[in-house]
């Protein structure tokens, strides 16, 4: 059995330059930048997931030249007429997920008008959606990105960011788990771990996530926003046995991408 690791959270830029800050160094992100960070983790895929609507076409050239290591998502914007007719094209394309960021795309993820179709879709399409999920600023909220995912049991949804400072109330997520809602939902932990391992607040941070379970974690760094070693150093740190760090690993994500593993 292939126990390399699936990296659930990357990016590649077709710039070749990841920059989120004019002010900040450029980060090498052309394909084989992002291949090579791979090979030096032993990570075998990398789900690749588009800061831009235009990417999409980028994205996918990326996944056809190297298919044995990208898989690749749409981005759409909810608010187009023709969102859901956008995204089933991507997806009859190739790709195999969707991104949403409501604070880059400015919108709210309790738009569950807009929303609702899109995250249906997916479902209906048997792929998943990926939430970008830092409480700030309106636009993005935990509650929206719960709510989604408890009106669309059909569909996996990532939490991404483990809702950062809002961590704490990803805690109900546990008991509502067991109580058969939410098993949908999962959560990418990228940028907050490696903000958290070995600060005042990890031992709370860690116990939340020991509460949510390996079943309902994935790997993902964000690279190159986050560093991989980190994000792994701390996944290592929250101190789950070997089997169930290979459901964070790698097992949640062969499950929530079925159709690429059948
Ligand atoms: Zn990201």
């Amino acid at each position: 059995m292939d126990n390399r690791y699936i990296d659930a959270h990357m990016h590649v830029m077709p710039s070749g330059k990841f920059i989120d800050n004019p002010s900040n160094p450029p980060i090498p992100d052309a394909p084989e930048d992002v291949i090579a960070a791979m090979n030096a983790h032993d990570i075998e895929i990398g789900v690749i997931v588009p800061m831009r609507t235009q990417d999409n076409e980028f994205i996918l050239q990326c996944q056809k030249r190297y298919p044995q290591r990208f898989v690749g998502c749409a981005m759409v914007h909810p608010y187009d007429e023709n969102a859901v007719f956008q995204f089933q094209k991507l997806v009859r394309r190739g790709l195999c997920g969707l991104k949403l960021h409501p604070i880059t795309q400015q919108f709210s993820d309790k738009n569950f008008k807009k929303l609702s179709p899109l995250i249906k879709e997916a479902g209906k399409l048997g792929v998943h959606v990926q939430i970008h999920c830092t409480p700030i600023m309106g636009y993005s909220t935990l509650e929206g990105v719960l709510r989604l995912a408890y009106e669309h049991p059909e569909t996996n949804i990532i939490l991404l960011h483990a809702a950062l400072h809002r961590y704490l109330d990803l805690f109900p997520l546990s008991r509502a788990i067991h109580s058969g809602y939410l098993c949908n939902l999962y959560v990418d932990m990228s940028g907050t771990i490696t903000a958290f391992h070995n600060s005042p607040i990890w031992k709370s941070f860690r116990w939340v996530m020991r509460q949510i379970g390996p079943e309902h974690l994935v790997f993902g760094s964000d690279f190159p926003a986050a560093d991989i070693s980190k994000t792994i150093e701390g996944i290592h740190a929250l101190g789950f046995s070997s089997e169930e760090e290979k459901l964070i690993m790698r097992q949640n994500m062969v499950k929530i991408l079925e159709e690429v593993y059948e």
